[in-house]
């Protein structure tokens, strides 16, 4: 019996209809930007199997850096205790991260590093003798899949099942090119019809993810950061997707001139190695949670809080990160991106071709029936993985986003399929 068929009688996937859903591909080994399955075919992993992976599969670095710190301690309770990994993790980060930053709060992945973000935002105001209960964040945004995170995320068919479940969000419309000046209006308008009721607003910073590699610009959301913090709304980056280099920079709020309170990171963290998350705040926030009253601790935390294994798998990353080669790769994904977007001007198969450092992003122009597109997707799906190529379209929205040690000719096939593509639709 081969893998695929034994995982269909025990396994259950992430979003997966398994009625609708051909059986999964099962991987054996992978390294670099490649995946081989148990048929020995071999795939470009052009989504960084779902935005984690950055140096490729595999890496022998973060391998070695992971098995010496397996030998030496595999996890140890992280109240009342302390290592040198997760130490040596929170002082390299904080040198990286937004200027402000001073502590880190650990947890296990993108959806726990947000909702420590809000609830550290909510007990903040608590603990300062204020009663803030309202979150601002953008529509189409997408925080995570726990019962805070997706409060917080834009309601979809994702949360159809839950929303009268969910807390009340105030959801503010995403500042698209030309549409700044709306979002900052209503932005300002929603201040004023919650007064002092807001404790905080959170975003994608640059690139909305999920919601489908919808772009805007710093410009814009240094305003919304300045307007918050005159109004004492803090301000929480979701980096989970953009961080550690993503979008050109370490962090997407590097383009920014303002500083957001709290930043989450995820994903890219161990460079795709494992499950970790993190939320750093500023000193401002720490302090509001130092007390002789036990009632303003901040009571939170995961068996797995800060694992030395994924802490050490983080610093291997984080090596890799720095090196000079690796920024260089990151520049010439994102001229690759910029230079395909400017031959694909003319395309009448894609629209709104964009693209943010390493992330390439373009919509398939669909009829208005929306079941067309359903199909497409799954369409433009078996047509990348018969050319040994793994893009998995959000909706009808395409992208690319693969590993940073991608090569110019592995590059280059992802986009040559993507143009036959593009052919192949436009003669039917
Ligand atoms: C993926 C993602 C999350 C959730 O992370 P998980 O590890 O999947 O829980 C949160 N925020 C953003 C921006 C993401 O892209």
């Amino acid at each position: 019996m081969n893998l695929s068929f034994r995982d269909s009688q025990v396994i259950w996937h992430p979003y997966t209809q398994a009625r609708l859903s051909g059986p999964p591909i099962a991987i054996v080994t992978g390294e670099g930007v490649y995946l081989y399955d148990e048929s020995g075919n071999r795939y470009i992993d052009a989504v960084s199997s779902w935005w984690v992976n950055l140096h490729g599969h595999a890496h022998p670095y973060i391998a070695e850096k992971v098995s010496e710190q397996l030998l030496k301690l595999e996890h140890v309770i992280f109240a009342g205790f302390t290592h040198q990994p997760a130490i040596e993790l929170a002082e390299r980060l904080l040198t990286i991260l937004p200027a402000g930053q001073a502590r880190i709060f650990y947890s296990d992945n993108g959806s726990t590093a947000t909702e420590v973000a809000v609830k550290m935002s909510l007990q903040y105001w608590r603990n300062k003798g204020f009663q803030k209960n309202k979150i601002i964040a953008f529509q189409h945004a997408y925080h995570g899949d726990t019962f805070g995170a997706m409060s917080i995320s834009a309601r979809s068919s994702f949360t159809d099942a839950f929303s009268d479940l969910l807390f009340d969000v105030i959801h503010i419309p995403l500042p698209c090119k030309g549409e700044e000046a709306e979002t900052l209006r209503v932005i300002e308008e929603m201040i004023e019809e919650h007064e002092g009721n807001i404790a905080a607003f959170i975003f994608e910073p640059l690139v909305l993810g999920a919601g489908g590699m919808l772009m805007y610009e710093a410009e814009v959301l240094d305003k919304l950061i300045t307007i918050c913090s005159a109004n004492s709304i803090l301000t929480i980056a979701d980096e989970v997707m953009t961080g550690f280099g993503r979008t050109g920079k370490h962090f997407a709020c590097d383009y920014l001139k303002a500083s957001p309170d709290i930043v989450c990171m995820s994903k890219g963290i161990t460079g795709g190695t494992m499950a970790f998350g993190a939320t750093s705040c500023t000193d401002e926030i720490y302090s509001a949670f130092l007390s002789d009253d036990r009632g303003k601790t901040f009571f939170h935390g995961h068996s797995y809080t800060a694992n030395p294994v994924a802490c050490a798998a983080a610093l291997a990353s984080m090596d890799l990160l720095m090196r000079e080669e690796c920024m260089e790769r990151i520049e010439e994904i994102s001229a690759s991106h910029r230079e395909f977007i400017l031959k694909s001007q003319d395309s009448k198969t894609f629209k709104n071709l964009r693209s943010q450092g390493t992330i390439l992003a373009m919509d398939i122009e669909t009829p208005e029936e929306s079941s067309y597109f359903h199909s497409l997707g799954s369409r433009l799906y078996s047509f990348f993985i018969e050319r040994g190529i793994i893009l998995r379209p959000l909706g009808n929205t395409l992208y690319v986003m693969p590993p940073y040690c991608i090569t110019k000719v592995d590059l280059d096939l992802v986009y040559a399929a993507i143009e036959s593509f593009a052919k192949e639709v436009s003669l039917e």
